[in-house]
């Protein structure tokens, strides 16, 4: 579930409600269009329904969600996350929102929001003991299905969003209210050493969706974590609160296109294995394929869907890129044709490298065998756009061999 955030245009004051995936956005009012960015994690708040007289405090949680992979050793199976957590020591407060976040308006929360605010822990801090629930409940599904979680090798997340979400509370007696149900919490929650702070260097950014370099109006739907201008035929990757120029790349196509369709190629060592050229790949995936001399010269990257996608699928899409090694040119142009949304950013797509290796390799024991050595160490990242053509249920990649359900494409946009 998605949550839903309001909040004042910058520009003129009126009310915009958003799903917290939305970053492009036009204010229906004054019509100017503005791009969300933020320095850090997202920060929101729960504002309680009625104003109170009471001052209010706000108690954070670390948001997560997103999907796990489980690495077997026959297989890979995939799990949906979406769960909070207590981030500051406290006893007595409950340790997870529940499911009040997906009834409630959100709003962001800013240096400029009159509240207190505890100090949250950081996502590092917290995030084993999220991971060890997360493996609980792991193991209670499992149990159930009558197999063993003993098996997972490996786990990893993809597409992960880690936001922070304050509840608020209030003091009246010698109780600690919930504000939004002005339920007293039972017993005798602490509320001492903490630390209460003001946010100074982040909060968000609005930026005017207009590109830096030329003036002209950005293209991009509305949760693309990029940017493209038509005019001067430039791609911006927002970062920290600014938007950045990037390069980009192109697969040239013959054939018709109808959607390009965006990956991140990574240039990746994975020591101990060797997959610098086509002829390493030839021989760990066992491609039944006769090396060519020149295929020395053909270096080796890793291809990364740059989008949401249902899990399983993912590392697929993944697996059929990476082995058919697409070739990829410099872009002189931003293509005329769609472009589909960038959702996810290529430091979690390089998070994928170590379990796209158990899916190209081949027997699958050979990174059974391994995986414990193998620290991924990213070299480059660039941005491909691969043209598809259309037909009624699919995105096709006739060179590739490679079909995209739409009916997918659509459910990965809300993950
Ligand atoms: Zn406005
Ligand atoms: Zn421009």
């Amino acid at each position: 579930m998605n949550l839903n955030v309001t909040l004042e245009c910058p520009q003129c004051g009126g009310p915009v409600k958003l799903d917290e995936t939305v970053r492009l956005f036009g204010c229906p009012y004054c019509r100017v269009r503005l791009y969300i960015t933020a320095i850090g994690e997202f920060r929101y708040w729960i504002p309680p329904g009625d104003k109170l007289s009471e001052e209010l405090i706000l108690v954070p949680y670390w948001r997560f969600k997103g999907i796990s992979l489980n690495i077997k050793k026959g297989t890979t199976e995939a799990r949906l996350i979406d769960t909070s957590f207590l981030a500051v020591p406290l006893k007595g407060f409950p340790k997870s929102l529940g499911l009040r976040t997906q009834s409630l308006l959100l709003r962001y929360l800013t240096p400029e929001t009159p509240h207190f605010c505890l100090t949250p822990m950081s996502f590092k801090e917290i995030f084993p003991v999220i991971q060890e629930r997360l493996l609980y409940a792991e193991n209670l599904s499992v149990m159930q299905e009558a197999g063993s979680v003993r098996d997972t090798l490996y786990q990893c997340y993809i597409g992960e969003s880690r936001s922070l979400v304050f509840q608020p509370y209030y003091i009246k007696g010698s109780n600690i209210h919930d504000a939004i149900t002005r339920i007293p919490l039972p017993g005798r929650p602490e509320l001492m050493d903490v630390g209460v702070n003001k946010p100074e260097n982040w909060g968000l950014s609005f930026l005017a969706a207009i590109c830096p370099e030329c003036g002209w109006d950005l293209y991009g739907e509305r949760d693309s974590l990029v940017l493209y201008c038509r005019n001067c035929n430039s791609a911006w990757s927002s970062s920290e609160g600014s938007l950045r120029k990037i390069d980009f790349m192109m697969v040239r196509t013959k054939g018709q296109c109808s959607l390009y369709l965006p990956f991140w190629r990574i240039k990746a060592d994975v020591p101990p294995i060797e997959l610098e050229n086509y002829i390493h790949l030839i021989r760990f995936a066992n491609l039944p394929r006769v090396p060519k001399t020149e295929w020395q010269e053909r270096e080796f990257y890793f291809w990364l869907p740059a989008f949401k996608f249902q899990p399983e699928r993912y590392l697929n899409i993944a697996k059929i890129a990476t082995v058919n090694q697409p070739e990829a040119e410099p872009a002189t142009t931003v293509p005329k044709e769609d472009i589909y949304t960038i959702t996810l950013p290529p430091e979690e797509a390089s998070e994928m490298i170590l379990a796209l290796l158990f899916e190209i390799a081949k027997p699958r024991k050979t990174m059974i065998d391994t995986y414990r050595d193998v620290k991924p160490s990213v070299k480059n990242i660039d941005l491909v756009l691969i043209p598809f053509q259309e037909n009624p249920y699919l995105f096709v990649q006739p060179a590739l061999n490679m079909g995209i359900s739409k009916g997918l494409l659509k459910y990965g946009r809300n993950i």
